[in-house]
C-alpha cells in the first residue's frame, strides 16, 4: 500500500477542519449552554446532536467486535460512498476502478467529483475478476470499488479472492457489505486491522430495517476514520437518526433475517419451475437477480398486479434480467402467482 500521505489530496492533508461549538465544550458540569446560538425552549430538538455519535458508535463498537475508532457513521451509505472520492481523489487526474455491474452509486459519486470510473466486467457467473481489476488500475488509481454480496446480482466474492485484491492494490479498497447480514460467511470486519487500505461500509438500511432513517457504517484503521470524520458535514448525523438507531440496536434482528433467508430459498426453488423464467442466479442478498426472455413484459404484468420490482434487462451484464427483493410471504406468494400464471 502506497502510504496515506501519498494517497490522500493535498488539500485535505492541509485540511483545518471546522471545529464546533460542541467540540470545544470539553465536559464539566454545564448547566447552561450559551455556546452554539441554540433556541434555549426545551421541545426535544432544539440542540444539536453530538457530531462524534459517541453513544452511537459505543454500541455499535460493541456490537460489531470492533474499536469506536474504527467507525465513521454516514448520512446513509451514499455518504460513506462520496467521502472517499473527496478525500483520496483529485478531480480530472485521479481515478477509481469498480467492478460492474454493481451498486450503481460508485459511478454516480464518480461522476459528480469528477473522477474516471474504469469499470471492469464481472467474469462467468458474476465471477471476481481479480486479475482483470488490477490490470485496470495505474498509479493514478485511488480507489477499488468492491461489493459483496453484490448489488444487483446477488453474489458474494470468496473471501480468498478479495483478501488478493487488497494485499494486491496499494490504494484504497472499498468493500460494501451493505447484505452481509444476509450471507452465509462472515465477511471483512473481523478482519480489519489486517488491512490498513481497507474500508467495509455496511447500512442499517437493510437487515436492520431502518432505511428511513438513513444511517450508514465505514470501518476502517483509525487513521482513515478521522479522515472521513474530518471531512464529513459536522453535524451529519440528526438527533432523530442517533436516538432511533441507538434504541433499535437493542432488537434481535435474527428471527427476520432468518425468514427473509428462508423465504429466498423458497422463492429460488419455486422461481425455477416457472415457465418464464430461464434462471434464478444464486443469491447471498435479500434479493435474487432472474433471467428472463420477456422481462420488460413479465415487468409491466407485474406492475399490473400491484407488485414492482427492479426491472434490471438494460443493465450491461444483467440482460434479460428481474431484480426481485424478498418481502414477507404473503408479498412473496404474490409476486410468485403473477409469474407462474406468464406467459413468455
Ligand atoms: N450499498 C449497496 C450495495 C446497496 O445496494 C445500497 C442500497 N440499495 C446501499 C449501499 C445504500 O445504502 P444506504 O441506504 O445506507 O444509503
Amino acid at each position: 500500500m502506497r502510504s496515506l500521505d501519498e494517497l490522500v489530496r493535498p488539500n485535505i492533508r492541509a485540511l483545518k477542519p471546522y471545529s464546533t461549538a460542541r467540540d470545544e465544550y470539553a465536559g464539566g458540569a454545564i448547566s447552561t449552554w450559551l455556546d452554539a446560538n441554540e433556541n434555549p425552549y426545551d421541545n426535544g430538538m432544539n440542540r444539536y446532536p453530538d457530531p462524534h455519535q459517541r453513544e452511537l458508535k459505543r454500541r455499535i463498537a460493541r456490537l460489531k467486535g470492533v474499536r469506536e475508532g474504527q467507525i465513521f457513521l454516514g448520512n446513509g451509505s451514499d455518504e460513506a460512498i462520496d467521502l472517499p472520492y473527496r478525500i483520496f481523489c483529485s478531480p480530472g487526474r485521479d481515478n477509481a476502478v469498480s467492478i460492474a455491474p454493481t451498486y450503481g452509486m460508485y459511478r454516480v459519486a464518480a461522476d459528480i467529483n469528477d473522477i474516471e470510473m474504469r469499470e471492469v466486467p464481472l467474469g462467468d457467473d458474476f465471477a471476481l475478476p481479480v486479475d482483470a481489476l488490477l490490470a485496470a488500475c495505474d498509479e493514478h488509481t485511488k480507489l477499488l470499488w468492491l461489493c459483496s454480496p453484490n448489488n444487483p446480482t446477488g453474489n458474494a466474492f470468496p473471501a480468498a479472492e478479495i483478501e488478493r485484491l487488497v494485499r494486491a492494490f496499494d490504494g484504497m479498497v472499498i468493500l460494501d457489505e451493505a447484505y452481509i447480514d444476509f450471507a452465509s460467511e462472515p465477511g471483512f470486519l473481523p478482519r480489519l486491522d489486517e488491512f490498513p487500505n481497507l474500508i467495509v461500509l455496511q447500512t442499517f438500511s437493510k437487515a436492520w430495517g431502518m432505511a428511513g432513517v438513513r444511517l450508514g457504517m465505514a470501518f476502517a484503521s483509525e487513521p482513515v476514520a478521522k479522515l472521513m470524520a474530518r471531512v464529513k458535514y459536522p453535524y451529519n448525523i440528526n438527533c432523530l437518526a442517533q436516538a432511533t438507531a441507538a434504541e433499535r440496536l437493542a432488537f434481535d434482528i435474527t428471527p427476520q433475517v432468518a425468514e427473509l433467508r428462508s423465504e429466498r430459498s423458497r422463492m429460488i426453488e419455486a422461481l425455477a419451475t416457472c415457465r418464464a423464467i430461464e434462471r434464478v442466479y444464486p443469491s447471498d442478498a435479500n434479493f435474487l437477480l432472474v433471467r428472463t426472455p420477456a422481462p420488460d413484459r413479465l415487468y409491466n404484468a407485474l406492475i399490473e398486479a400491484g407488485v414492482i420490482v427492479r426491472n434490471r434487462s438494460h443493465v450491461r451484464g444483467c440482460e434479460g434480467c428481474l431484480r426481485i427483493t424478498i418481502g414477507r410471504p404473503e408479498e412473496n406468494d404474490r409476486m410468485l402467482r403473477t409469474v407462474q400464471d406468464f406467459r413468455p
